[in-house]
């Protein structure tokens, strides 16, 4: 399903047109606007060509909902961000890729055809093809969370409350085990949790999964994002109701996990210590561990006890 090193196929997606909320102003958020996708990725069809079987490459299908849900479901200023975010999922497939984003009509006063961004990143060396602050994250990731064997431990906490949460969580935490570079090593009960965050809605369903990779974080946090828009993720409101939510709570063992301080990857998740439905399942995996709290590094078990008055209850085993 991978390319080989150097595969000279392609697999092309070109003029894939979704209408999308991008722009710095806010009539483009607003209105919203047609954006144009090409998608080149590098993967030996070889083995596909072979067997004559959809299974053995990639299903363009998937790939045209998959791209088309990261431009739906998301609100960014820049289409450098969106063909970034589109580059990062698409790494989750294939170990080299390139991504064109146009905007035709941009919000310029002249006549013109075109304003596009191209992209290229790879797998292998994510930090030399990016730019700006994801460059910096994906180079330094592996030096401050990594083990000498390459792979490193991780913490993810789930969360859904729209559709059928539960089916959706599942669905979560295979597509995860599925990556080629992803094993998940231990899965938590689940916990029904009152909402957080001060949006009225349902009752959420959560878990947590302990992970063994050799992504860097960066990459892990992008195929995480790629599961939940795979899994049909809308949202409206910050805190509010959605399919899936996946976030890294914290990358590496607690003598030497990494630190990250860039909008695109906090770690660790800055407002864990406040959330018993992150914590309660993470101290059923672990025991205890020292997290990072504003009064510095405690045992989870006392913050949990300090957040006795959320309202949070184990439904079934793991
Ligand atoms: P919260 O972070 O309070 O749980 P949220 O999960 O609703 O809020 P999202 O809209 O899912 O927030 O994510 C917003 C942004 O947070 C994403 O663009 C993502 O890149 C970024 N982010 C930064 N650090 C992390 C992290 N550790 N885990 C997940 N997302 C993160
Ligand atoms: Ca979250
Ligand atoms: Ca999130």
């Amino acid at each position: 399903m991978t390319g080989t090193e150097a595969a000279p196929d392609r697999i092309e997606l070109r003029g894939l047109t979704v209408r999308g909320n991008h722009g710095v102003f806010d009539f483009e958020k607003r209105e919203g606007q047609d954006f144009v996708i090409d998608v080149t990725l590098h993967t030996s069809v070889e083995r596909a060509a072979a067997t004559d079987d959809l299974a053995e490459t990639i299903h363009y299908g998937e790939l045209a909902e998959e791209v088309a849900g990261i431009v739906e479901n998301n609100t960014f200023d820049l289409i450098e961000t969106l063909a970034e975010r589109i580059a990062d999922h698409c790494l989750s497939l294939c170990e080299h890729v390139e991504v064109v984003v146009h905007k035709p009509s941009a919000p310029i006063q002249r006549t013109f055809d075109d304003v596009r961004i191209r992209v290229e990143r790879d797998r292998r060396t994510p930090a030399a093809a990016s730019v700006g602050d994801s460059a910096a994250t994906a180079n330094s990731v592996h030096a401050a969370g990594g083990a000498d064997d390459g792979e490193t431990a991780a913490y993810l906490s789930l969360g859904a409350n729209l559709g059928e949460a539960a089916d959706t969580l599942d669905q979560a935490v295979a597509a995860l085990d599925r990556h080629p570079d992803i094993t998940v090593t231990a899965r938590s009960s689940l916990f029904r949790t009152a909402p957080w965050g001060g949006v009225e809605q349902d009752d959420f369903l959560n878990l947590g999964v302990l992970v063994s990779t050799t992504l860097p974080a960066l990459e892990l946090l992008s195929v995480a994002q790629g599961i939940e828009v795979a899994c049909g993720r809308t949202r409206e409101l910050r805190w509010g109701p959605r399919t899936l939510d996946i976030d890294l709570i914290r990358f590496g063992d607690e003598e030497a996990e990494l630190r990250s301080q860039t909008p695109r990857l906090t770690l660790p998740h800055p407002r864990a210590h406040e959330r018993a439905f992150v914590l309660a399942p993470w101290a059923e995996l672990v025991g205890d561990t020292l997290i990072d709290t504003p009064q510095g590094r405690r045992p989870i078990s006392a913050v949990l006890a300090d957040l006795d008055d959320q309202d949070i209850s184990r439904i079934t085993s793991g």
